[in-house]
């Protein structure tokens, strides 16, 4: 099987591509990535430059002349991660994230439709369904109802695939997901933020009373959930992915500073995010039942494992914290 991946040398993208090269050693990869700020070519350093089987080619989906020859390359199946995914940037700049969220999601459904690409899988997030209230879990019958421009654009996104499938036949799935956590996150995001302040003995900025509720998925359980939406997803399904995992930030910064042996002096509240999500949680009971999909790694485990991945790998943190991966960004346009 040929399979575009876009947005691999993000967070969730680059651990995909590890977790298929594994699961998957004769099928043949394109990461297809324009390599934003978010975007670090050194997420995939451990694959050999030379290895027949993955080629990297730095495109921005928006751009149709560039994708273009891509699709015509052939492709079997389209999982698609690229995205500007952050709701504070999406908060203080939200055009990019129309032009990439929607544009270009647009952009990668008219190629697949051109080109016969027999699967295509959106990699969506459970904010499109808004926020919940003390109780109750997101079902796939949910209404969307996104509040941050972030979660709009997503939503967006969403429903042109969905009509894509309802319109022209496609075989499309959608993925929501609730919050990931693992190797190779932008310490941008809530928990490598808050590895990186503890272990520099520095403030852990908690928004607000600290009280929002997030649905902790380990990054690689994601995986092995697109792995089956892709295989055996029903065409035009949607399927949440979640661990049941509903953690406070509170509760996730104080089980951080606890494993790294800080003290809870240095959690700061600051003021609240605009039209801050109070409450996300995910009924998985679809994919399940349906697809047979398990998560494999509970919350303990999972944030142990992942506090010792960012102490291990200091220099990719040391990178991203000084910009230098940027630099090192610049010098891949392909390795194709
Ligand atoms: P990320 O920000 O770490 O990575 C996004 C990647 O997309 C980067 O490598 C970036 O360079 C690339 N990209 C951005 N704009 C592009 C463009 N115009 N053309 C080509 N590439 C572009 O994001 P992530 O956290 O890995 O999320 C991946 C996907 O999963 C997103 O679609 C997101 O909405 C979804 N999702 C994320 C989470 C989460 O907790 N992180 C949860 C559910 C769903």
């Amino acid at each position: 099987m040929k399979l575009m991946i876009t947005g691999g040398a993000g967070f969730i993208g680059s651990n995909f591509v590890h977790y298929m090269r594994k699961a998957y050693p004769s099928y043949s990869i394109l990461n297809v990535d324009a390599l934003t700020y978010a975007g670090n070519i050194t997420n995939l350093a451990s694959i050999e430059p030379a290895d027949g089987r993955y080629r990297f080619v730095r495109a921005d989906i928006r751009d149709r002349a560039a994708m273009l020859p891509l699709f015509e390359s052939g492709v079997d199946a389209v999982i698609h991660f690229a995205a500007e995914s952050h709701v504070d940037r999406s908060i203080a700049q939200p055009d990019v994230f129309v032009t990439t969220n929607v544009v270009g999601t647009h952009t990668l459904l008219e190629l697949a439709k051109a080109h016969g690409v027999s699967k295509f899988v959106q990699v969506s997030t459970d904010e499109v369904y808004g926020s919940l209230g003390a109780s109750g879990l997101f079902t796939e019958s949910t209404p969307l109802s996104p509040n941050s421009p972030y979660s709009a654009s997503k939503a967006a996104a969403d429903l042109l695939v969905r009509a894509y499938h309802e319109t022209y036949g496609m075989h499309v799935n959608i993925t929501r997901c609730s919050n990931n956590y693992g190797p190779y996150q932008f310490p941008e995001k809530l928990i490598p933020l808050m590895i990186a302040q503890a272990l520099q003995d520095k403030p852990l900025p908690v928004y607000g009373d600290g009280l929002n509720v997030r649905d902790w998925l380990y990054v690689e359980d994601h995986c092995s959930a697109i792995d089956l939406v892709l295989h055996r997803g029903a065409p035009g399904e949607v399927y949440n992915v979640g661990g049941r995992n509903e953690r406070t930030n509170l509760e996730v910064v104080t089980t951080i500073l606890e494993a790294l042996g800080k003290p809870a002096s240095l959690i700061k509240h600051v003021p609240d995010r605009l039209g801050h999500d109070r409450r996300y949680a995910i009924d998985a009971d679809k994919i399940r039942t349906a697809l047979g999909w398990q998560p494999q790694f509970p919350y303990e485990r999972g944030i142990q494992a992942t506090i010792e991945w960012y102490i291990d790998n200091a220099a990719w943190m040391e990178q991203v914290a000084t910009g230098a991966y940027l630099g090192i960004n610049e010098g891949h346009s392909t390795n194709g």
